[in-house]
C-alpha cells in the first residue's frame, strides 16, 4: 500500500465462517482459500473440505459440473482472520495516505449476512476496522501535531438496491449529482466531525448507528453495499459512480468483500466476487 498511489482500488476478500445454520444444514462449502492471495469458487468435489464431515463418495452423475473458478485479489482473508488481521492489512496502510493529505475510501461490498457489518463495527470487546482506524487515526495526528493541522470528519453510507442512505442521519435516500468542481457528489450527506477518539463503549455498535463518529478533509467513505440489486449495468451503478469519483485525483481505496463459504450463499457469493474482480480495474 506504501507506494501505490491511486493505481487501482485494493481489493480484499474476507470469507466468513460458515454459522451453525449452515452447518447443519449440511450446507457445502463453496469457497476454498488456496492461499493469501487466491480462492477457488465452487470447487471440484475432491479440493472440497466439507466442514470436517465426510466426503461424498457417491457422485451424481446428472449434477452440473463444478465452475472451479480461481480468483486472485490483493489479499484474500479466510475464516481465520481476526480483525486485527483485516485492520493491520487493510485500513491501517491507508492511513500513511491521509495523513499525507490523499483522499482515502474504505469500503464494505457484499450480500446480506456476508459480514459486512461485523468487518466495519465488530463488537465493543472485538471492535471492526472503524474503530481500530480511528484510534490509529488519533494516535497518528497527536504523534504529528507539531507539523501539522488537522480536521476529522466522517460519513457513514450504504448503496442497497441502487438507493444510497446515509447510515448516520435519518433521512431518505440521496442523490448522487456531478458538481463541477467537486465532481460526483453524494447530495445531503451528513459529515460528523470529532476531534477526540470517542470511547468504544460509547459507540452504539449497530446498524442504526445515529451519533457514530466519522470523518473528514480526507474524504471517506464507508460504504456498505449489496450484489441483490439486479441489472443494473456495472459501469452504471451508483458504487460504481462513487467510486470512480473516489478514485480521481489523489486517492486511495480499499475493497473489502465480504462473502459467505456456504453453498446457501451460492449465487450471491458468485456475484460479489464477480463485482469485486471487476473493481480492481476502476
Ligand atoms: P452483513 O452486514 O453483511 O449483513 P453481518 O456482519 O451482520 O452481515 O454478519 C452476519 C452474521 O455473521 C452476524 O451474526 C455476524 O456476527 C456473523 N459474522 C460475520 N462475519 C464474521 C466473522 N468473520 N467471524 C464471526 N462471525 C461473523
Amino acid at each position: 500500500m506504501a507506494s501505490d498511489v491511486c493505481s487501482h482500488v485494493k481489493v480484499v476478500v474476507r470469507v466468513r465462517p460458515a454459522n451453525d445454520s449452515e452447518k447443519h444444514e449440511n450446507c457445502r462449502n463453496v469457497v476454498q482459500v488456496v492461499d493469501n492471495h487466491m480462492l477457488i469458487f465452487d470447487p471440484k468435489e475432491e479440493d472440497l473440505s466439507c466442514f470436517g464431515s465426510q466426503r461424498v463418495r457417491n457422485r451424481n452423475i446428472n449434477k452440473k459440473a463444478n465452475k472451479d473458478l480461481k480468483f486472485v485479489f490483493d489479499l484474500v482473508f479466510d475464516e481465520n482472520a481476526t480483525q486485527v488481521d483485516i485492520f493491520e492489512n487493510t485500513t491501517k496502510g491507508v492511513l500513511d495516505g491521509v495523513m499525507n493529505g490523499f483522499n482515502c475510501t474504505v469500503f464494505a461490498y457484499g450480500a446480506t449476512g456476508a459480514g459486512k457489518t461485523h468487518t466495519m463495527l465488530g463488537s465493543q470487546n472485538d471492535p471492526g476496522v472503524m474503530y481500530r482506524t480511528m484510534k490509529e487515526l488519533f494516535k497518528r495526528m497527536d504523534d504529528a501535531k507539531e507539523e501539522k493541522e488537522f480536521a476529522v470528519a466522517f460519513s457513514y453510507l450504504e448503496v442497497y438496491n441502487e438507493q444510497i442512505r446515509d447510515l448516520l442521519a435519518n433521512a431518505g435516500p440521496l442523490a448522487v449529482r456531478e458538481d463541477s468542481s467537486k465532481g460526483v457528489v453524494v447530495q445531503g450527506l451528513t459529515l460528523h466531525k470529532i476531534s477526540k477518539l470517542p470511547n468504544v463503549k460509547l459507540v452504539k455498535l449497530t446498524r442504526d448507528y445515529a451519533e457514530l463518529v466519522m470523518l473528514q478533509h480526507i474524504k471517506t467513505f464507508w460504504i456498505i453495499s449489496c450484489s441483490k440489486k439486479a441489472h443494473i449495468p456495472y459501469r452504471d451503478s451508483k458504487l460504481t459512480r462513487i467510486l470512480k469519483d473516489s478514485l480521481g485525483g489523489n486517492c486511495r481505496t480499499v475493497m473489502i468483500a465480504n462473502v459467505s463459504p456456504s453453498s446457501k450463499s451460492y449465487d450471491d457469493t458468485h456475484n460479489t466476487l464477480k463485482y469485486a474482480n471487476r473493481a480492481k480495474e476502476i
